[in-house]
C-alpha cells in the first residue's frame, strides 16, 4: 500500500474513449464499450491504479438530457465492464455548457483535483487518457501526462492539436499499455 496521498491515478474520458462516441449519449441502451476497453481498464485495476472517469456532458446544460441519464449510462458502462472483470473507481462529469465559463469542464481541472483529494490520489504522477483536445488540455493544466486515443473524435482531433500528447494511442487498450510501461521507466 502506498501511503495516503500517492495513490496513482489515470484519469479517464468516457464518451469516445471507453465507450463509442454517440452525440449526447443518454440513453443506457445505446451504449457500446470499445474493442478491449475493458481489459485496458482491468489491467489498471490489477496493479491498484485508480480508474476515474472525468467526462463534460453538456447535454444537461443544454436541456438535453439530466443528470440521471448520465448516472444510468455509467450504471450500464459499469455493468458492461464487470463482464471484462473491469471497475471504474468513481465518475465525476461537468454538467454545463461551455458559455457558463465553470471551472470542472474539461480542460478544466476542478473535478479531477475534487477525485484527487477524495481518492487520496497523486495528481503529480497522473495520466489523462481521452479523444479530444480537451482531455489533453487537461492533462497540461494538471502537469500530468496525457494520450490521445484515436477512437471516438480522436483521429480527427490529432490533426488539430495545438499541443503534442505525450503519446498518441490507436485505442484505450494500447494508451494503457503505454502508461504502464512510462510507469516502469520512471520508477513505477
Ligand atoms: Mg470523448
Ligand atoms: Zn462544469
Amino acid at each position: 500500500m502506498r501511503e495516503s496521498g500517492r495513490q496513482r491515478v489515470v484519469f479517464l474520458d468516457r464518451d469516445g474513449t471507453i465507450n463509442e462516441d454517440v452525440e449526447y449519449l443518454s440513453n443506457p441502451s445505446g451504449l457500446v464499450i470499445i474493442e478491449g476497453a475493458g481489459k485496458a481498464i482491468r489491467l489498471l485495476n490489477e496493479r491498484g491504479i485508480k480508474v476515474i472517469v472525468v467526462t463534460n456532458q453538456s447535454g444537461v446544460g443544454r436541456g438535453y438530457f439530466k443528470d440521471s441519464d448520465v448516472e444510468a449510462v455509467n450504471a450500464r458502462l459499469k455493468e458492461l465492464l464487470a463482464r471484462d472483470g473491469a471497475s471504474i473507481d468513481a465518475s465525476y462529469h461537468c454538467p454545463h455548457r461551455p458559455d457558463e465559463g465553470c471551472e470542472c469542464r474539461k480542460p478544466g481541472t476542478a473535478l479531477a483535483k475534487r477525485a484527487a483529494k477524495e481518492h487520496g490520489a497523486d495528481l503529480s504522477r497522473a495520466y489523462v487518457v481521452g479523444d479530444k483536445s480537451s482531455d489533453i488540455g487537461l492533462a497540461r493544466n494538471l502537469f500530468a501526462k496525457g494520450v490521445l486515443v484515436l477512437t471516438g473524435k480522436g483521429a480527427k482531433e490529432a490533426e488539430g492539436l495545438v499541443e503534442p500528447p505525450d503519446f498518441i494511442a490507436q485505442d484505450l487498450l494500447s494508451a494503457v499499455e503505454w502508461i504502464l510501461e512510462d510507469m516502469e521507466r520512471t520508477g513505477g
